[in-house]
Parts: C-alpha cells; structure tokens; sequence
C-alpha cells in the first residue's frame, strides 16, 4: 500500500495558501504518492540507480521521450518559469516519490522542469522499460496513472508550463486557438484585450498591435501571430514526430469515440497503431458538456473528460497519436496503404480504421459565416456558456444534442429560446429530455420556428425568427446562438476510393463488396469503417465504441489470415 506520511509536496499549501479540496495538487495522497518500501523495490528492479549533485538539471521543459525518474533519497524540484523568467518551483518530489506525468505516455515535449534541490539518490527508468512496469505491475501502474492524470488536472488549473492566448475573448481566432488547447489538455489562459486591466501592458510590453491579434506567448516568450493550429501544435511541442518509413498495422483515421476505441483495442492486443487526428481527441462526443446515456457513468461525463481518459487508455497500451495533422488523401492502390496528411506527409499502413465521423450542419441564414465562432456556435460546453453568461440564448435543432444544450444553459445564462421546425420534441429527442425541457421555466420551446435573420459588428447580438405558421417574427438580443441541427460525413478524402452512399457515408458489410469479411469491411480489403461515419450506423458514443471495439478482430484476420 502506497502511504501518505510525506511532507507536503506542493509548495504553496506550504507557503499558506488555503486549502482547495478541488484542486488536485491539494490531494497529494493521489498526485504526489509515497510508496512503500516494497513497491520501491519492484520498480527499482525495472531501472538503474544513478548519482545527482544539487542543482543538476534532471529535464527541462520541452525534451521529448523523459525517463520516469523514482527518488530514494534527496529531492527533485519541479519547476516552470514566472514572467520575469524566473524558475518558480511549485512541487518537490522527495523520498518513494516519483516525477512525470502523462507525456511519459506519448513523445510530445514534456511541460515543465525538473532539478535535484539537494544531492540526490534517483532511479531512472527508460520509457520502454517504463511501459512494461506499467502493464507488469499492475497496482503500481494504478498509482502512477492516477497520480500522472491528476497531475495534469493540476497543471491545467494553475496554467504551470502553459501558453497565453492575448486577443478579444470573443473573436473567432482566440476561440479557435483556445478550443484546440482546451480539447488537447494543454495547459493556457486568455488575456482578453477588451476587458483584462492587464492586456495594455502585455500588448505594450511585446509591441503588439491589435491588427496582430490573437497571439500565443509561450513561456520562453517566444510570440506565435495568429497561428495555424498545425503551427501551433508543431511549436509547442504537441506534434509528434514519428518516423514516416514505419509500416504500421493499423491506421486510424479520428480520435473520435470509434476511433479511440479501436485504438485502444488495436495497440492493447500488439498492433502497432497509430491515430490520425484533424483537431483534437473526442470528436463531436468531446464537445458534449454531458453524456447521460454512456453506460457506467450515472451521474453523467463530460465528453472532454471520456475523451481524455480513452485517449491516455490508448496511448497507455503503445497506441502513437498525430494531433493537428489531417488525412486529405488515400492512396488505395498502393501496398500498404498510404494516408496522405495536409502537410505533405504520409502514413504508411497495412490496415485502414476509418471513423472521421461528422461535421455540423449550418444554417442558411444571411452573414452566418461571419458570426461563426463569434456568437454562432455547435458546441456548449462551459467555454462557450461562459460567454453568454447573464445573456439570453437561441438553441436551433431538436435532437438529443440540442436537448442537452438546452439544459445545461439553462443552468448558465439568462434564458434560453430553444426553435425547432416540426411541431414538438417527441419524435426527434429522449423522453429524459424532453420532461427536463417542457419543465423548465428558463426555456421556451418555439415551435414551427427558423431563424431569419443575424445582426451584430463583431460579434452576434441579435437574432430574428420567424414562426412559419403564423408568419410573426421575433427579434431578441443573445449572448449566442448555437446550432445544433445534425452532421455530415468528414470523407471528402476518401472520395475515389471507398464507396460512399448518396449522403456520403461509407458504405461496409456486403453492400460494399461480396466478399466482405466484416459488417464494417468498407468497398477495399483492409480497410474498415465505423462509428459515424458508416452508412446506416446508430449515431451514438456507445455504438461507436462497439464497432471500434470488435473491427480489431477483423482486422486481425485480414492481416493474419491463417491464424483463426
Ligand atoms: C453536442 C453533442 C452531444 C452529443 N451527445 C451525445 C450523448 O449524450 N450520447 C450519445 O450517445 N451520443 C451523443 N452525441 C453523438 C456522439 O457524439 C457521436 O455519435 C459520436 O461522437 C460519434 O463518434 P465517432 O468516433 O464515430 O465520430 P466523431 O465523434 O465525429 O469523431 C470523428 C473524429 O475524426 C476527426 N476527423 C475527421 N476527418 C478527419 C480527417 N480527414 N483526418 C483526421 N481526422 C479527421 C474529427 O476531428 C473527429 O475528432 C452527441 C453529439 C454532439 C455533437
């Protein structure tokens, strides 16, 4: 049993900050484990042991593939830098304390720095050394993926080794760059140059004009312009590199819910996987606020949170994941496979996973595109709640996405004016719902209802709809509109190569080929589609899961046809 005699490891519970029960670094029993003797004896087992003076440098933020490193005796500091470039350490990890966190599981450029405070005694471990520990020693690993993943709440919460995104809170850019590191776990605060009293000094200090806005500061200072969010994932080190001769088995294309779950599945049983992914883990599951209906989770889970933890289950079992890079190609008649990304490069695969899943549909309203991302969203979660806050919101669509938004805004901004075409909710959302909506005194359901006109400068403030029937028009000022009127396939790419239906799902199972040798088989042997994006699936996260769960054994067969 791992105990928690240690001197507190967070140094500014030390200092006299109060105690947040909510913040991770505060249950230092979870995030900042002792173990016990025996336990440091089995890991020691896995490693070697080495001597470091005080004051050595054991990593520093932005080194790729760290070692696990265990302390027996002395102490590693932790640390990232304040704005005056100064080493500001914020945890200690002493004595049967180890140091890492989750990018001990990926090759990403680790977040902070680590150095010895005083001589010390540590066993370091190498990353596949430190793999097999994990999957070997199973209450052991518990531990440490608990303490890595809490660890990186931490992070989260106190912005330590992050990026600052400085621009109007509301533009589109500064969403855009925030979701992304958002949905990617990394950590970030927004200056918000329209309101933060601090913004003046900051644009003054790195001699920003507002026509350059938003920019990412890194914490060496270094300022990305309005970055590409391939830029920016490439610059801050959450890009992996991979060698682009690797012939893996199995290639999948989304991280969402299906692709997620064929990965973890695929890596779990030996296939050498990778996941090709355009924005960020989760897919449209991620930009739930609540999933109710996933089973095991009563109380509901946020998608981001499912997401996150599917994508660390993954990359757990050797699963490699490419974020920020887009499949725009695949070369079918080459053996293997080759995906062509949109930098240019090239995956190179024996099998193919596809689950791009769906992208929103969007209004046909005059000057929609303009007020998208500013005031026109798909997604509510608490960023986008946020800003609303104390304002009115329209919700257009039906379904269990659109219920589900009403209801968690409800919670958040003033009032919500949810509008539907067709007559009531029955047909298109679950009872659960609809009883939660029909009984709220913050929603009003506008049935018959479209929108007709948007209005605002920059950002949308203002939203006409129309009721069909009686042709009366209402006008309100909102705090956002969000859109939630159902999906269209992400296989643009794989036009010419798969066969798609009309809407252009792919199409699997024996209507693609006569040999199929899986109800997921898409129209080319080896290739394979699920979740979402297949013609005819149930679209749900726990459909999706499934199928990304059982295509692992068709792929095996494809690739070992003799076994089974
Ligand atoms: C707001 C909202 C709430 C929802 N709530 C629920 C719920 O409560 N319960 C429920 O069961 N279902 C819910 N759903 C539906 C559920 O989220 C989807 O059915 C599920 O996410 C589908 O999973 P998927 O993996 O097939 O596809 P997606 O989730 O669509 O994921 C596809 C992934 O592929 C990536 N991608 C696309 N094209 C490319 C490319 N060319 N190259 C690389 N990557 C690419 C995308 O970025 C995305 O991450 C909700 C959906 C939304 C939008």
């Amino acid at each position: 049993m791992a105990s928690d005699e240690s001197p507190s490891s967070y140094r500014s519970r030390r200092a006299g900050t109060e105690v947040d029960p909510a913040d991770p670094y505060e249950r230092e029993a979870q995030t900042f484990p002792r173990l016990s003797a025996e336990m440091v004896a089995r890991i020691a087992t896995y490693g070697s042991e080495e001597r470091f003076e005080a004051n050595t440098i054991v990593f520093s933020r932005g080194d790729r593939g760290v070692d696990f490193f265990l302390v027996l005796e002395g102490v590693i500091e932790i640390f990232d830098y304040d704005e005056q470039s100064q080493p500001q350490v914020f945890a200690e990890v002493r004595e049967r304390q180890f140091a890492g966190e989750l990018d001990l599981f990926n090759d990403r450029q680790v977040l902070v720095s680590g150095r010895t405070g005083e001589p010390s005694r540590i066993v370091r471990i190498k990353r596949a050394d430190f793999r097999r520990l994990v999957s070997s020693e199973p209450d052991i690993g518990e531990i440490i993926m608990r303490a890595f993943i809490l660890r990186r709440v931490g992070l989260i919460r106190h912005v330590h080794g992050g990026v600052i995104i400085v621009g109007p809170a509301h533009s589109a850019d500064t969403l855009r760059l925030q979701q992304f590191l958002s949905r990617n776990a990394y950590p970030h605060r927004v200056l918000d140059t329209e309101r933060d009293p601090d913004a003046g000094g900051f644009l003054e200090c790195f001699e920003l004009k507002a026509d350059e806005l938003p920019v990412v500061i890194t914490p060496d200072h270094r300022v990305l312009r309005n970055p590409s969010l391939a830029d920016m994932a490439d610059d801050i080190g959450l890009t992996e590199n991979f060698d682009h001769e690797t012939i893996f088995d199995v290639a999948v294309i989304g991280a969402g819910p299906a692709g997620l779950a064929a990965a973890v599945y695929a890596a779990s049983e030996g296939l050498k996987t990778i996941v090709v992914e355009s924005l960020a883990p989760g897919g449209q599951a991620g930009t739930s606020s609540k999933i109710e209906n996933y089973l095991g989770f009563p109380t509901g889970i946020s998608g981001q949170a499912l997401a996150g933890r599917a994508q660390v289950q993954a990359q757990k079992f050797g699963a490699r994941l490419a974020v920020s890079r887009a499949v725009v190609r695949i070369d079918c008649d080459a053996a293997p496979y080759a995906l062509r990304l949109d930098d240019d490069s090239r995956i190179r695969a024996r099998a193919i996973v596809v689950a791009s899943g769906a992208r929103y549909r969007k209004l046909a309203v005059p000057d929609y595109e303009r007020f998208e991302g500013n005031g026109i969203y798909y997604a509510a979660t608490a960023m986008e709640a946020g800003l609303c806050a104390g304002e009115d919101a329209v919700i257009v669509g039906g379904g269990n996405s659109a219920g589900q938004a009403a209801v968690y805004l409800a919670g958040k901004v003033k009032h919500v004016h949810m509008l539907i075409r067709g007559a009531g909710l029955a047909a298109t959302m679950s009872d659960y719902l609809v009883q939660r909506i029909l009984g709220s005194e913050r929603i009003s359901l506008m049935a018959h209802s479209e929108i007709t006109a948007l209005a605002g400068d920059r950002n949308l403030c203002e939203v006409t709809w129309a009721d069909r029937k009686t042709s009366s028009a209402t006008t309100r000022p909102i705090g956002g509109l969000f859109v939630m009127i159902g999906a269209e396939p992400n296989t643009t790419w794989a036009e010419g190569c798969l066969a798609l239906d009309a809407q252009g799902f792919v199409v699997t199972g024996s209507a693609a080929r006569s040999d199929a040798d899986s109800p997921y088989s898409s129209s080319r042997p080896g290739v394979y589609a699920v979740g979402d994006v297949r013609s005819g699936s149930v679209k749900r996260v726990a459909s999706g899961v499934g199928e990304g769960s059982v295509v692992v054994q068709a792929v095996h067969r494809y690739l070992h046809p003799t076994i089974g």
